[in-house]
């Protein structure tokens, strides 16, 4: 049992998270509560779509792309392979070439983002981010589905690197993106991965819960 155990690569959502830099802080708050004498406990939820460990749909950056409601669930559900990127900036075309990456298939880099980022309260500018030049190929290969440990696939620093850009080539291929898995606990290699989006019509992303299976 313990070597096939699902292994949680979710950022745990609390007050005081990490988020992007302009985005709106987490609160979780218990409206209702027993301690307080209420019949029952009953919390409300206040935050961003892109929070913690989320995906990103193409309406993200692409005008008139799918929602994340429309998110087929064989993109997000089935075989994925780790991949650990060692290259401390960013995960370049010539890092990919050695995988053979094929059509269809669903990917998640690991890199130092992994556990590094996600001990710091504060917005980590200086992520390992998706070049370019790895967005194309990545998009030209047409795989179903990207995961990083950061919360961007583009780097924010540079505008050139882009942010939009690696973005619009993933989205516009309707690459179906998932930011901020915490891939601390996970070694490279294959593994099944369940990934689901709450089903919020016609937004452009959403917070999941992200597991991974290793296939022996
Ligand atoms: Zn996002």
């Amino acid at each position: 049992m313990t070597k096939n155990k699902w292994i949680d690569v979710t950022a745990p959502l609390v007050n005081g998270m990490v988020v992007w830099t302009n985005d709106i802080k987490v609160q979780i708050e218990r409206r209702v509560s027993m301690d307080r004498g209420d019949l029952v406990n009953n919390s409300t939820i206040s935050m961003g779509a892109h929070t913690g460990t989320h995906m990103d749909a193409p309406l993200h950056f692409i005008a008139k792309g799918k929602s994340i409601d429309q998110v087929p669930f064989d993109a997000i559900i089935g075989p994925t392979r780790v991949i650990e990127i060692k290259d401390k900036v960013s995960i370049k075309a010539d890092d990919l070439k050695p995988y053979n990456i094929k059509r269809g298939e669903r990917i998640l880099f690991k890199t130092r983002n992994s556990p590094a980022s996600w001990q710091n309260k504060n917005f980590a500018e200086d992520f390992v981010f998706i070049t370019k030049g790895a967005a194309q190929l990545l998009a030209y290969t047409k795989v179903a589905l990207v995961g990083v440990d950061y919360l961007s696939v583009g780097s924010p620093v540079d505008p050139e690197k882009g942010m939009k850009d690696v973005h619009e080539i993933l989205l516009g291929a309707e690459i179906w993106l998932i930011e901020g898995l915490n891939l601390t606990d996970v070694k490279p290699g294959n593994y099944n991965l369940i990934c689901l989006p709450l089903k919020l019509m016609n937004a452009e992303g959403s917070p999941v819960r992200a597991v991974l299976q290793r296939i022996p």
